[in-house]
């Protein structure tokens, strides 16, 4: 690489992926195309499942749905590092981790939704994070504003409405980013699956495939089943 050519921004999109769906790949290429192209999207799934439900995936297979998701898309990934380094991981020290991987120029982003950014002010040393990444803050077209908030604040001084911003430096803007996000969930799939419906065109083919293959999510653990007799 040249002395002043830095690697496109890498931007990270969290969650449990449980399953992948076309509402995450839709936000996935919305962020992809926002950056007219100069940007990595990585999708990266969180170790532990936050309700350990007797339906959810292994990590594991989270990981391979989402492999198959992204196969054939430009521009996106999936980023198994919460994944391999397991249990409970904050993202300032996940980032922590990325940073010293990537190295201190390139353009690190964390992506969050609203709900995120409201109770950001409760994450583990969340005042670090602008010191390691961008934070861009997904907003639904109709949602609330997030302009008006108790981090905001504290990070007013950071906000900048320039996708340039956060491509021309490596870390500390925040960016809120209007999109439209498909009224798909993860749940209403786990649901669908469960009953023994289809939930078909919500989610990439080839994830359904793999659903199929695996028997996953399908109906609850006979041992479960046992305890309530
Ligand atoms: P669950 O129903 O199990 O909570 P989910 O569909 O909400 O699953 P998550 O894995 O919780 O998916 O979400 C991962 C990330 O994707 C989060 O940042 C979340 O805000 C975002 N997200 C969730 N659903 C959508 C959607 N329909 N469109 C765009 N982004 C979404
Ligand atoms: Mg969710």
């Amino acid at each position: 690489m040249r002395d002043n050519a830095v690697a496109n921004p890498l931007i990270l999109l969290g969650g449990t992926f449980d399953p992948v769906h076309h509402g995450h790949l839709r936000t996935a290429v919305d962020l992809f195309q926002a950056f007219s192209g100069r940007a990595d999207i990585a999708l990266m799934p969180a170790a532990q499942h936050r309700l350990r439900e007797a339906e959810a995936a292994a990590p594991e297979d989270r990981l391979a749905m989402l492999a198959l998701a992204v196969a054939h898309e430009p521009g996106l990934s999936v980023e198994p590092l919460e994944i391999q380094r397991g249990g409970t991981t904050y993202t300032v020290e996940t980032l922590e981790i990325l940073r010293q991987r990537e190295g201190a120029q390139r353009s690190l982003i964390f992506a969050m939704g609203l709900d995120a950014w409201h109770s950001l002010s409760k994450w583990h040393r969340w005042l670090e994070i602008v010191q390691l990444a961008h934070i861009i803050v997904v907003c639904r077209p109709q949602g609330s504003s997030g302009e008006a908030l108790n981090c905001g604040d504290a990070l007013q001084a950071n906000r900048t409405d320039l996708i340039d911003d956060l491509i021309s430096t490596s870390h500390g803007k925040v960016l809120f980013l209007t999109l439209t996000q498909l009224e798909i969930s993860s749940t209403r799939i786990r649901a669908l699956l469960k009953q023994g419906l289809s939930p078909r065109y919500l989610l990439p083919d080839s994830v359904l495939a793999y659903i199929e293959k695996h028997q996953l999510y399908r109906c609850r653990n006979r041992d479960t089943d046992h305890q309530h007799t």
